[in-house]
């Protein structure tokens, strides 16, 4: 795969968590069918290695969020990413975890807004440092403002409604791994593809008081246990939809 100047790169094991996550979710017949149409066949049963080599064009990135659109309909195509998104903070914890700190208990016995913008710090830290995707956090007393100004997500896309759908899901998993178990309002406010400066995803740093209806599927589960990093059955299957043949390639 060639680099050019004007394209830009996720870490092989990044792109390997993406498509990891998206097979939890629509299983691998699912990827199969959903790399065919981007035309991105290379990766059909030889999913990216793990390694940090930046090797995963933002192109490649972008065309499966609009493919699962073309493929599910806009809404069945958000709910997937979405879900996607937040399997993918699961495999990113394994991945990263460490790295992260966010299991330390220093970090843990945190006071919740503390720790939401620690934790925040640390994970737009992580997208600057081992990824091209470029991350700049703002944060008041109310919200913690994620202005992604080069976003793989929606590269070159043009929509008419944010689309970075992946990436609202990773941060309302990430804030209720780190709030343990508390839900916050996470939404997208600004899109690139829209014609906008930044994708500017919006966090509100109160707890949502009830459930938001993208975590309803999950209310009657227990918020996640520190340490203890597992798989939420819940999302492993969308209605309607294929459900996954295994658990995991390889
Ligand atoms: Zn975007």
């Amino acid at each position: 795969m060639s680099k050019t100047a004007t394209s830009f790169y996720y870490p092989n094991r990044i792109g390997r968590i993406v498509l990891l996550a998206l097979e939890e979710i629509i299983g691998r017949s699912g990827v199969n069918a959903v790399l065919n149409l981007a035309s991105l066949t290379g990766y059909i049963n030889n999913y990216p290695p793990h390694n940090q080599d930046l090797h995963i064009p933002s192109e490649h990135i972008s065309r499966i969020q609009s493919v699962l659109e073309e493929a599910y309909g806009p809404r069945g195509g958000r709910g997937i990413a979405l879900r996607t998104g937040r399997a993918c903070f699961s495999y990113g914890l394994r991945e990263f975890g460490p790295q992260l700190g966010l299991t330390d208990l220093a970090f843990r016995l945190l006071p919740l807004p503390v720790k939401l913008k620690a934790g925040s710090q640390t994970l737009a830290g992580l997208f600057n440092q081992f990824t091209n995707q470029r991350l700049r956090l703002e944060i008041d007393d109310k919200n913690i403002f994620w202005h992604i100004e080069r976003c793989p997500l929606c590269w070159q896309r043009q929509t008419a409604d944010p689309a970075c759908h992946l990436a609202v899901g990773l941060l309302q998993e990430a804030l209720y791994w780190i709030g343990s178990g508390k839900f916050f309002n996470v939404e997208e406010k600004l899109c690139i593809a829209r014609g906008d400066e930044t994708c500017t995803i919006v966090v509100t740093i109160q707890p949502a008081l009830s459930t938001p209806i993208c975590h309803s599927e999950r209310s009657e589960e227990s918020p996640p246990a520190w340490g203890m990093l597992r798989r939420t059955p819940s999302w492993r299957s969308v209605p309607g939809k294929n459900a996954p043949q295994h658990d995991r390639p390889e």
